[in-house]
C-alpha cells in the first residue's frame, strides 16, 4: 500500500457519487463528486502552471468547501500544500512566504492588493473567494479533463504546516503522505467513523485540527460535514439534530454550555464529542455530561504529531486525561536532565514515536536534530505523566513551568484551584524573574460576578497548595491573550508583567 493520501479518499470513496460529502451554513452543497472533478480541475490547473512533484502551494483562503478542494487538487498534483492562518497580516505572509518559497500562492481577492508588496517573488499569485470564483477556479475550470494523481512516495510530503505559534515563531512542519493518510485511518477507526457519520466542523481549515484531524477521518470514512465559518453555538445547537458528531476545541463546549437549549433532547441525534488543542477543564467535562449525557473524548495531539493519544470510544473517557497511545504510537515520560524512562504517575516530558509523527522542520535542520532523540522518539515539549491504569494526563507545557526557589511548580495544578473559586472566570500562572526565587509564581484571574480580590485569592490558595506554589501576586484581567486555536499565550503575558518584581 503506497498510502498517497489521496489514494485513502479514493479508497474510501462512496458509492454514490451524489452522497454530500460538504454542506455549507449557507445551504451550498458539495457531493463526492463535485470533490473528485474539482480537486482534479486545481491538480490539472497545477501542472499546466509548472508544479512539480515537492513544489509548494500556499493558501490564505477564508474558509470554504474550495480550499478543501484545492488541498486535494494540490496532493493529487504531487505538490506540498501549505495552509496559513487567515489572521496573519500581510508582514507576516511575507516572512512565511520567504521561508517556504511556493511556487503558487492563493489568496481571497479582497487581500490579493494588500499583499501585492510581500507576493512579488512568488511565481504565481492567485486568486479564490469562497464561493470558487476568481483567478484559481477559473484556471481550474479550464483543466477540466480528468486528472491522473501524480505518484508520491508514503515519506514524500504531503503538506508543511506552520505550528500555532503559542510559544514563539510558528515553525513549519513537514508532514508526509503516510503521517496524515495512516492517522486519518487511525482516528476513523479510533472514533468510528462510518459513511452515515455527520460532523459539525465549525474549526478554522488551516490548522490541523479543522484541516487534518476532522477533513481526514471524515475522508478516510466516507462521511459528511456540516461546514460553519466559525464558532457559533447557537448555530450549531441548530444543526445538532442533523449531525452525528464534533469535534472542538474547549471553548466550543464552554460556550455551547451557556445556551439555555442546550439538554439531552438537543444532542439525541449526536454519538460523539471530541475536543482538543487545549486542555479541557474537567469541570466543562463534567458539566457536559450531567447536561447532556456524552463524555466529551479529549484527546491529544500536536501539528509535528498529529493525534498521538485519544480517550477510548468504548470505555471510561476520564476527565482531565487524554487517554492513551493510539494504535501504532509509542508514548514516554522522560526525566529531561537523566533522559531515563519515568515510572508511572511521575511527571516529565512527553515523547512520541510512531507514523503519526512528522518529518522534521522546514530548514531547520538544527532543530529538528535536537527534537530527535537517537531511537527516533520526538520530544514533545509538553510535560506530563501516566497513570497507573495508562491514560497520560498532560500538566503543561515544558517552557511554562516554573522554578521557584528550586522548585518546580506546574501552572495547572495552581489555575486548577483558582478556577475552582466562585467568581473567578478563569486564571494563568505564569512564572517572572524574581531576585531571591530566580521566579516568582504570578496568577492572572479573569474576575467575574462576586469575583474575590487578591487577598481572597491567597487566602483560598492557603492550606490547598504548598507555600511555594502559591503565588506571590495574583493580577487580575478582563480577559487572556489567546491565538486563533484559543490557546492561552503565556509569552504574552510573562512579556507584559517581566518587570512586577523588579523594584
Ligand atoms: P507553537 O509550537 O508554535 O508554540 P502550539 O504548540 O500551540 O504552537 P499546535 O501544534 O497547534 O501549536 O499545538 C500543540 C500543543 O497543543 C501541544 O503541544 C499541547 O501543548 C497542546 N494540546 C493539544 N491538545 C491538548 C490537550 N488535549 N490537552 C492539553 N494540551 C493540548
Ligand atoms: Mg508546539
Amino acid at each position: 500500500m503506497t498510502n498517497h493520501l489521496f489514494a485513502l479518499v479514493r479508497e474510501r470513496l462512496p458509492a454514490d457519487p451524489n452522497k454530500t460529502f460538504i454542506e455549507t451554513a449557507d445551504g451550498h452543497r458539495y457531493s463526492y463528486g463535485d470533490l473528485l472533478v474539482r480537486s482534479g480541475a486545481y491538480a490539472g490547473a497545477l501542472v499546466a502552471l509548472g508544479v512539480k512533484p515537492g513544489d509548494r502551494v500556499a493558501a490564505q483562503v477564508e474558509k470554504s468547501a474550495e480550499i478543501l478542494f484545492l488541498y486535494l487538487g494540490a496532493v493529487r498534483a504531487g505538490a506540498v500544500f501549505l495552509p496559513l492562518n487567515t489572521a496573519y497580516t500581510p508582514a507576516e505572509i511575507g516572512y512565511f512566504l520567504g521561508d517556504a518559497e511556493p511556487v503558487v500562492f492563493v489568496c481571497d481577492p479582497a487581500r490579493r492588493e494588500a499583499l501585492a508588496a510581500v507576493t512579488q517573488a512568488v511565481p504565481h499569485v492567485l486568486t479564490l473567494d469562497a464561493a470558487g470564483r476568481g483567478s484559481a477556479s477559473e484556471a481550474a475550470d479550464r483543466e477540466t479533463e480528468a486528472f491522473t494523481d501524480v505518484e508520491r512516495g508514503p515519506e514524500d510530503l504531503a503538506a508543511i504546516l506552520y505550528t500555532s505559534g503559542t510559544t514563539g515563531r510558528s515553525k513549519g512542519a513537514m508532514l508526509s503522505h503516510d503521517n496524515l493518510a495512516s492517522n486519518a485511518r487511525t482516528l476513523a477507526e479510533a472514533w468510528r467513523f462510518t459513511p452515515d457519520d455527520v460532523l459539525i466542523h465549525a474549526l478554522p481549515v488551516f490548522h490541523t485540527h479543522g484541516l487534518f484531524v476532522a477533513t481526514n477521518t471524515v475522508l478516510a470514512s466516507g462521511g459528511s460535514m456540516l461546514f460553519l465559518p466559525r464558532l457559533d453555538a447557537k448555530l450549531i445547537l441548530s444543526l445538532m439534530p442533523r449531525a452525528t458528531a464534533m469535534m472542538g476545541v474547549p471553548t466550543f463546549y464552554t460556550r455551547l454550555l451557556k445556551e439555555p437549549g442546550l439538554g439531552r433532547e438537543a444532542v439525541a441525534g449526536m454519538r460523539l464529542f471530541v475536543s482538543g488543542s487545549a486542555p479541557l477543564l474537567a469541570e466543562t467535562h463534567r458539566e457536559w455530561q450531567a447536561r447532556t449525557g456524552h463524555a466529551i473524548l479529549e484527546r491529544y495531539g500536536m501539528t509535528e504529531t498529529n493525534m498521538s493519544t485519544s480517550n477510548p470510544y468504548e470505555g471510561d473517557r476520564v476527565a482531565g486525561t487524554v487517554g492513551m497511545p493510539l494504535p501504532g504510537v509509542a508514548l514516554r515520560v522522560v526525566d529531561p536532565e537523566s533522559g531515563t524512562v519515568l515510572p508511572d504517575d511521575e511527571v516529565g516530558m512527553i515523547e512520541v514515536r510512531g507514523p503519526n509523527v512528522f518529518k522534521g522542520y522546514w530548514r531547520m535542520p538544527e532543530k529538528t536534530a535536537a527534537e530527535f532523540k537517537a531511537d527516533g522518539f520526538f520530544i514533545t515539549g509538553d510535560l506530563g505523566k501516566v497513570d497507573p491504569r495508562g491514560y497520560v494526563h498532560i500538566v503543561g507545557r515544558g517552557k511554562d513551568l516554573i522554578i521557584t526557589g528550586g522548585f518546580n511548580v506546574y501552572p495547572k495544578e495552581v489555575e486548577t484551584e483558582i478556577d475552582a473559586m466562585p467568581g473567578v472566570v478563569e486564571s494563568a500562572v505564569i512564572g517572572l524573574p524574581h531576585a531571591d526565587f530566580g521566579e516568582g509564581v504570578t496568577a492572572v484571574v479573569v474576575p467575574g460576578e462576586g469575583a474575590p480580590d487578591e487577598a481572597a485569592v491567597l487566602a483560598h490558595l492557603e492550606g490547598r497548595l504548598a507555600k511555594f506554589k502559591c503565588p506571590k501576586r495574583v493580577l487580575f484581567a478582563a480577559e487572556l491573550p489567546r491565538n486563533a486555536m484559543g490557546k492561552v499565550q503565556k509569552n504574552l503575558l510573562r512579556d507584559a508583567h517581566t518587570g512586577l518584581y523588579r523594584s
